[in-house]
């Protein structure tokens, strides 16, 4: 398919680097290292080979959300973000910008998000899980009240915030002890971040703003598959879902929730999150560059999915999402 959009799509200034090569083989790093420095070159001639006409990029991961020092987090985010904004403003037809935020700082952060879209131009922000705040140790997921302001100001700018995956800090990963292999794409991501996004709709903040939107990658990182059975297991126990939200959380993920195929290219999953969510709010996405480019353009092209689907999907529901323009 021609005129694809990819909106989980990863650069790294010198600052946040290194935080991708951990989660890699020392063999493959250099080739991490180059593919992560790289816009205007081999990733836009990838781009072209496969069909994608435009990336959303966004910082590397944990990046800003790993600083604990707030002026620093604060730092490094403005910094990536005007980096940015210059790459975008190259080939403003083949990238757009999603903002890296420092929550570490829930007002900076909300000054930061409307900078990004009132002066940058920037579609929308992409964050990497929990911040760190003030101590390595001290963890703040944004459910927490001290996140409504910036939550009003996303709604406010009507602009969608796509919570990436991180992996737990060691002392809530104990779980995965002796099985290091786990943690990273292959589950911790998943899980750590379905967590977090059961955590936003059970708190109310749906109720509150109902005109939020949030992005997860993986096709939902396994949500759609687990919805069901949140709203309803021990179904049969009177008044036993004691969260703040006013509604079975199934209708946020339907109301408020968005889904690209980053990193997850199985057509039987797609599947499961077009019967579960629709395919108005599933995206194309591939996670370049931990992820192949000719890996997920040649899986979505050929899936067996309708063609209107498949417009949707790889095309306009980004466009609209993100206020791109209609074809
Ligand atoms: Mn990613």
């Amino acid at each position: 398919m021609q005129g694809k959009i990819a909106l989980e799509e990863h650069f790294a200034i010198p600052e946040t680097a290194a935080d991708s090569l951990g989660y890699f083989p020392e063999a493959v790093r250099s080739e991490v290292a180059a593919r992560n420095a790289d816009i205007h070159g081999k990733r836009l001639a990838l781009m072209d080979e496969h069909g994608i006409e435009m990336m959303l990029l966004s910082l590397n991961a944990p990046a800003v959300q790993a600083i604990p020092d707030k002026a620093r987090a604060g730092e490094i985010a403005r910094k990536a973000n005007d980096y940015l904004a210059e790459e975008v403003q190259k080939r403003p037809a083949r990238f757009q910008g999603l903002a890296a935020l420092a929550m570490q700082d829930p007002d900076g952060a909300t000054r930061e998000l409307e900078r990004c879209v009132s002066e940058l131009g920037f579609r929308g922000a992409l964050v990497n899980g929990f911040s760190q705040a003030g101590d390595a140790d001290t963890v703040l997921y944004y459910d927490l009240p001290q996140y409504r302001p910036f939550w009003a100001m996303a709604e406010r700018l009507d602009v969608p915030f796509y919570l990436h995956p991180r992996n737990p800090l060691p002392r809530d990963a104990r779980i995965y002890d002796g099985h290091p292999w786990l943690l990273g794409p292959i589950w911790a991501f998943g899980q750590e971040t379905a967590v977090h996004a059961l955590r936003l709709m059970a708190s109310g903040l749906f109720d509150v703003h109902p005109r939020l939107q949030i992005i997860l990658g993986h096709l939902g990182e396994n949500l759609p598959y687990g919805m069901w059975r949140v709203d309803n297991a021990n179904a049969w126990i009177p008044n036993r879902n004691k969260w703040p939200a006013k509604r079975p959380l199934g209708e946020y993920f339907s109301a408020n929730f968005h889904l690209t195929t980053s990193g997850n290219f199985r057509t039987q999953a797609l599947m499961n999150a077009m019967l579960e969510i629709g395919a108005d709010r599933i995206m194309f996405s591939t996670d370049w560059p931990f992820e192949n480019i000719d890996h997920a353009a040649n899986w979505f092209d050929n899936c067996a999915i309708s063609e209107n689907d498949r417009i949707k999907i790889g095309r306009t529901n980004a466009r609209r999402l993100f206020k791109l323009g209609n074809d």
